[in-house]
């Protein structure tokens, strides 16, 4: 019997973790499908205040993660299939064995969707991005790509004019989904520019270990082309990895947790932190801050409820 579990290792989960064994809590965090989360997909990190040089996503997630052990924090591997929180202790089950908790914290994250390419999945980090707030500075005056329709395309394509040369947004219909106010500003950027009706079928060049150039095809012609480029953003959107709560807590409409006071959601003991419960900030210093909340948040309730 665990006092409190953390779902997910991102900078929520390991932030929930560090406070949660500071309080002698001794979290068991669950690392999730993809250890480390998305931060793990970036190179460089320029935004995570006290580091004026930079660091390497994967540093920070590895020094956040031996942060939390040196506390007493302790990891294990796997993901959670099914969860029983209808009463406590909560039942969590773990590739298959059950593990026992007084205080649950999802910290699972949001997963970036993407295109699917082979290319895309080895050149992620080194040219291909999903987060412009977090690569947009490397690529001054350069050629770049935004894939989508929707706000995040055209937030991302706004935001990365402040960098390149040139911005061409790629939409496989011949409409946004954007709102209308964010389609006028990006519209109206001289920065910017429309391809419609496509989508990339290929980004090049493997063998050169980074982005040269976009293979785009036109989904009414048919006709490909081949574009050069030096980065390209994927902004089709995000899903929540909420999939095992659906029914048991409140969501919104796309599937984040509903939570409110801080981290709690709408079953008492159970607190959310992270990209997992916002659409809107998603950055790892919101995801931090929250899982801060979500492990002091717990303790008061494990407190209150006198364990
Ligand atoms: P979204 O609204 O779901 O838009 C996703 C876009 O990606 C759509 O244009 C979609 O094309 C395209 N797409 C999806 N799958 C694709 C695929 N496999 N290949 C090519 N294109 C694909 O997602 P979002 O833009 O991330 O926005 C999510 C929510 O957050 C929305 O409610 C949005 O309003 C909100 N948001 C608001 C702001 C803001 O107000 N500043 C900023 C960001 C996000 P189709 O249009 O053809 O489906």
């Amino acid at each position: 019997m665990h006092q409190i579990i953390i779902l997910g290792s991102g900078p929520a989960g390991l932030t929930a973790a560090l406070y949660a064994a500071r309080a002698h809590l001794k979290p068991l965090v669950v690392d999730g499908q993809d250890a480390g989360g998305q931060l793990t997909l970036t190179t460089m990190v320029e935004n995570f205040p006290g580091f004026p040089d930079g660091l390497k996503g994967p540093d920070l997630i590895a020094s956040m993660r031996k942060q939390a052990q040196r506390f007493g924090a302790s990891f294990r591997g796997g993901s959670a299939s099914a969860a029983e929180l209808s009463r406590r202790p909560f039942r969590i089950t773990i590739d298959g064995a059950e593990e026992e908790c007084q205080a649950l914290i999802i910290a699972t994250g949001a997963s970036a969707k993407l295109l699917g390419l082979e290319s895309e999945r080895k050149l992620m980090g080194h040219g291909v991005s999903t987060c412009a707030t977090c690569d947009g500075f490397f690529f001054q005056n350069q050629e770049i790509i935004v894939v989508g329709g929707g706000d995040s395309a055209m937030e991302e394509a706004i935001f990365l004019t402040k960098f390149a040369q040139r911005v061409t947004v790629v939409h496989r219909r011949d409409k946004l989904r954007a709102s209308k106010i964010m389609q006028e500003k990006a519209s109206k950027n001289p920065k910017i520019d429309f391809t419609w009706d496509s989508i990339p079928d290929e980004i090049l060049d493997v063998n050169q270990g980074k982005v040269t150039g976009v293979r785009i095809r036109n989904l009414r012609t048919s006709a490909v082309t081949e574009r050069p480029v030096d980065g390209i953003f994927i902004a089709i959107g995000h899903t929540p990895n909420t999939q095992i709560f659906r029914h048991l807590m409140e969501m919104d409409e796309l599937g984040y947790i509903e939570t409110h006071d801080g981290t709690k959601t709408s079953v008492p003991g159970v607190f959310a932190a992270g990209d997992v419960q916002d659409r809107v900030y998603r950055q790892a210093i919101t995801a931090a801050g929250s899982g801060c909340m979500a492990a002091m948040d717990a303790e008061r309730f494990l407190e209150h409820a006198g364990h």
